[in-house]
């Protein structure tokens, strides 16, 4: 069995969690992900990875360190997002104090835990004298908090044959996630005078229409066949806004929806759906106008249970946890869906905390360790 070094472990964990890296398109006037990132890399090129930095805008940098294994095999990437929301309402939101077994600041849980135990564990293949075969490739990725520029940047560079994204799963191994679809309709009307019935056509009223149709779907969607690890879909109307002035019929009014998506649903199956709607209203009334625009559409994710990468990290964790992992499913998104999509068999599993963008954030520091544990045990099965 490898060892891990636990005091490595959580000197890495305290001084990550000192590193201001909030997220700069969350809060404007935060660092970004440069200091972090050069932190992990000059600690893994002191265990002998080699390290190589990338900066797909200025200030937003990624670090991948790679520690080639003893002989030929696959690849497996370890990631973890370095930036973290903002610190806004937190007491003390850098001070990565140990109490009671947990260590505490912003990012500690969601995900600076994972990127520690992912130091940890390349640390543990090193100090063995690299058993794995193939190549292990630690990634600290920039802007998962907001368009995973770091990650969408680093699938063009690497084709690692898995991937393990660590964020927290409580030490249960994820196989799952989400997707989402952003849309926004805009109903349009005629703008007149108040008082001129006869002229103004109110897009705010046929809006209404579109309301009630979307709800009617919502119900619908929340009665499908759910995802046995997810749950049914489901959407929101997100944020609404129309017309000029109250004496004044609204010219346009526009709704913003969220649609979270489960596998098997994709951009255009969900774009269909609000489409057909909206056709129906048009044939309902000839005159009704309403545009529809796909803001940003993130797909679902989804690993059997049977492939390599999962069977590796469950054994592995089995060993190292003296209990089998339970297999769950999350609600948000992760980076995992484009490592997926992009050819890397792809699965998910981190340490226990809670607070993850709350005003009091920690993690487990005993579950760090097991996670590198496991993390390491895993490298070597699966390549
Ligand atoms: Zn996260």
């Amino acid at each position: 069995m490898l060892s891990i070094d636990t005091g490595f472990t959580t000197r890495a964990l305290q001084d990550l969690v000192r590193i201001n890296s909030v997220n700069p398109v969350l809060a404007p006037s935060a660092p970004g992900e440069r200091e972090i990132a050069q932190y992990v890399g000059a600690a893994m090129e002191t265990i002998g990875a080699e390290v190589r930095y990338h900066e797909p805008k200025p200030g937003r940098v990624s670090v991948v360190a790679r520690l080639r294994g003893s002989r030929p095999g696959r690849s497996l990437m370890l990631n973890a997002h370095a930036d973290t929301v903002d610190v806004a309402g937190m007491d003390a939101p850098f001070s990565g104090e140990v109490r009671d077994g947990r260590v505490y600041g912003r990012g500690a849980f969601d995900m600076k835990g994972g990127l520690a135990a992912m130091m940890g564990a390349v640390k543990a293949l090193a100090d063995a004298g690299c058993p794995h075969a193939g190549e292990i490739l630690l990634a600290a990725v920039a802007d998962e908090e907001h368009a995973s520029l770091g990650t969408e940047d680093l699938v063009r560079r690497y084709r690692p044959d898995a991937a393990i994204v660590a964020e927290p799963t409580t030490l249960d191994i994820c196989l799952a996630h989400k997707g989402f679809a952003w849309f926004e309709i805009t109903t349009r009307g005629r703008a007149a005078h108040g008082s001129r019935f006869d002229l103004g056509i109110d897009a705010n009223m046929r809006m209404g229409r579109v309301l009630a149709e979307l709800e009617t779907l919502e119900r619908e969607l929340r009665a499908r066949a759910p995802h046995p690890l997810l749950g049914p879909p489901s959407l929101h109307a997100a944020t609404l806004a129309g017309g000029s002035g109250l004496s004044t019929y609204a010219a346009s009014s526009r709704l913003q929806i969220e649609r979270r998506t489960i596998p098997g649903e994709s951009r255009e199956t969900v774009t269909d759906e609000i489409r057909r709607l909206l056709r129906r209203q048009v044939e309902r009334d000839p005159s009704f106008e309403a545009d529809l625009e796909v803001l940003l559409v993130r797909e679902p994710f989804e690993v059997a249970a049977d492939a390599a990468i999962v069977r590796a990290l469950t054994e592995a964790s089995t060993g190292v946890l003296g209990r089998r992992p339970a297999y769950v499913g999350q609600t948000p998104w992760m980076d995992a869906a484009l490592l997926a999509a992009a050819g890397a068999e792809s699965v998910v599993m981190g340490a226990t905390g809670a607070g993850a963008h709350a005003n009091e954030e920690w993690v487990e520091l005993a579950s760090v360790h097991q996670l590198a544990h496991c993390l390491a045990e895993a490298a070597v099965l699966y390549c």
